[in-house]
């Protein structure tokens, strides 16, 4: 049976409850990297209308901020029922506009669900200390208060669960949201803000414009960017767009959550269960066709094991089933679009430059079509760490080298640019607790016999160097989308000054 998938988008996003009005005659055209073929022509915003949205944005911050906690979240409940409802057909469109195998793109819109729930939560945990102070007679205290408009800007490959990973936070901690999502994936962004609107339409405490989607290419994320009135952009995408936005948020002095490349290692000693590490290395290395910000892009093979583990490894490298995830259960769907493959030769060939010694990499024809790109997963054994190894190309390479060494194996480790995840395979607690420790990892996700990719929400997420320092998600990650207060309260009749300062005055 062979889809349609024009058809069946619009299907979906009729069920969805998008109007037709905002995908079928608009000026941003919507591909599908399942068959490259157009889907529907999204409507997109002017600089001058986003600028309003954010102005209404911000008038809606004054009332919301009003709103108790545990109040505003129960919205992000309300959103969570009506994820749930909806999982199935926002799920399927993943698939459709990112090409994510199915069982992906309901996992990410799990991963929504999740986060509601822990926001929901923390609705009701947004507390501050209390805090010894040294003058007699008075309290000190922390709280902390609504931020204001958070802008939020996404990238193709998790087109809805970043959003709601910010927004589930930011509503409960009491600001509005106005979101620019990836250009490559408009539509899934339409579904998710007809899904919030159906939670607003049962929910009598929300301010209009509450939550809103801007539409556009990068010149729209600009916009959002230089807005006096956005209080904190939480940008994810390429360490580029990071290099561009990071500086411009710093010159306004606005806060900034910034989630941007990585480059993902591993590490296999000689005691790991090669079984467990060969799982594991396989769903991080391929899954999602290389196309996570936590994908496995370095694997560092200890040389006692390197010939029991890399045979094994290009074995299901080779029978690994690719091709169109609506149709067939294959593991591997297609690259976003041409770019990305180009990128994908052009650092394989940069590899055999460096000595590299490639298996896999080319084109699925029988999966592609002119204008779809399905690849066969490469594995590249290197002979050191060099070339293209130092950089995230988003496509499923995985870079293998062999060591002997532990220390110089961990400073190779740390010796890329980005930071974001890591793992170690080993039965060594004492390898095992140094990666973790101070001088191991120098990522803000590191593993211990688990992969570097599929991190679960509980956590706080994101990582170190040119991935940008960010965190969201779990943990205590809420505390970017407020603003901390400390307070000093004094219930004696004297005026102590702290310090011991004397300035008493006639
Ligand atoms: P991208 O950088 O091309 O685009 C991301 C978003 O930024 C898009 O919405 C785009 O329109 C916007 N943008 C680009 N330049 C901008 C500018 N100057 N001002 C304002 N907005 C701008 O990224 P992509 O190709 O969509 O996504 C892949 C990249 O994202 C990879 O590098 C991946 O590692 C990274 N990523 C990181 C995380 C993380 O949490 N660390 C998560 C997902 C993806």
């Amino acid at each position: 049976m062979t889809i349609d998938v024009k058809t069946e988008t619009a299907a979906l996003l009729d069920k969805l409850g998008v109007d037709r009005a905002a995908w079928s005659t608009g000026d941003m055209v919507s591909h599908s990297p399942v068959t490259g073929e157009e889907i529907a022509r999204v409507k997109t915003v002017s600089a001058a209308e986003a600028g309003k949205a954010i102005e209404a944005a911000h008038e809606a911050f004054k009332a919301w901020r009003l709103v108790p906690a545990p109040k505003r979240g129960e919205l992000v409940r309300l959103l969570g029922e009506e994820l749930r409802a909806a999982k199935a057909d926002l799920g399927r469109l993943v698939s459709i506009e990112a090409g994510k195998i199915i069982s992906e793109g309901l996992g990410e819109v799990q991963e929504m669900i999740d986060i509601c729930d822990f926001a929901v939560g923390l609705s009701r945990q947004l507390y501050g200390l209390t805090i010894a102070t040294e003058r007699p007679g008075h309290r000190m205290m922390e709280t902390w208060h609504p931020l204001g408009v958070v802008g939020i800007i996404s990238a193709f490959n998790f087109p809805v669960a970043v959003w709601s990973w910010n927004a589930a936070l930011a509503l409960v901690c009491g600001n509005p949201v106005v979101w620019k999502p990836s250009e490559k994936t408009p539509l899934t962004a339409l579904a998710c803000q007809a899904v919030l609107d159906r939670a607003l339409a049962r929910f009598s405490d929300a301010p209009k414009k509450l939550s809103q989607l801007l539409i556009g290419d990068r010149a729209i994320g600009e916009v959002l960017v230089d807005h006096k009135k956005v209080a904190l952009v939480s940008a994810t995408g390429s360490t580029r767009m990071g290099r561009e936005v990071g500086p411009r948020l710093a010159k306004r002095f606005a806060r900034s959550i910034l989630e941007l490349g990585g480059n993902n290692a591993g590490i296999v000693c000689p005691s790991a269960d090669l079984d467990m590490a060969l799982r594991a290395i396989a769903f991080g290395a391929m899954g999602t066709a290389g196309q996570r910000c936590t994908t496995l892009r370095r694997l560092f093979v200890h040389e006692n094991i390197y010939d029991q583990l890399v045979p094994r490894l290009k074995k299901a490298y080779a029978s690994v089933s690719v091709g169109n995830p609506l149709e067939t259960n294959a593991l591997i769907g297609p690259l976003i679009d041409k770019a990305a493959f180009d990128n994908m030769q052009k650092a394989l060939l940069a590899a055999r430059d460096e000595g590299g010694s490639v298996t896999g990499g080319e084109r699925v024809a029988a999966a592609s079509r002119d204008t779809a790109y399905y690849v066969q997963p490469a594995i590249v054994e290197m002979p050191k760490q060099a070339g293209p190894v130092l950089e995230e190309t988003f496509a499923p390479i995985l870079y293998v080298m062999k060591y002997s060494d532990f220390d110089q194996v961990l400073e190779e480790h740390n010796a890329v640019a980005a930071g974001l995840s890591s793992s170690i395979f080993t039965l060594n607690m004492q390898e095992a607790e140094r990666f973790l420790s101070a001088d191991g990892s120098d990522c803000g996700i590191a593993n211990v016999n688990i992969g570097t990719s599929g991190a679960e929400i509980g956590g706080a997420f994101g990582g170190e160097k040119e991935t940008g320092g960010g965190r969201e998600s779990g943990s205590d990650a809420w505390r970017a989308y407020m603003r901390r207060a400390t307070n000093t309260v004094n219930y004696s009749k004297a005026l102590p000054l702290a310090q011991g300062v004397s300035f008493d005055i006639e």
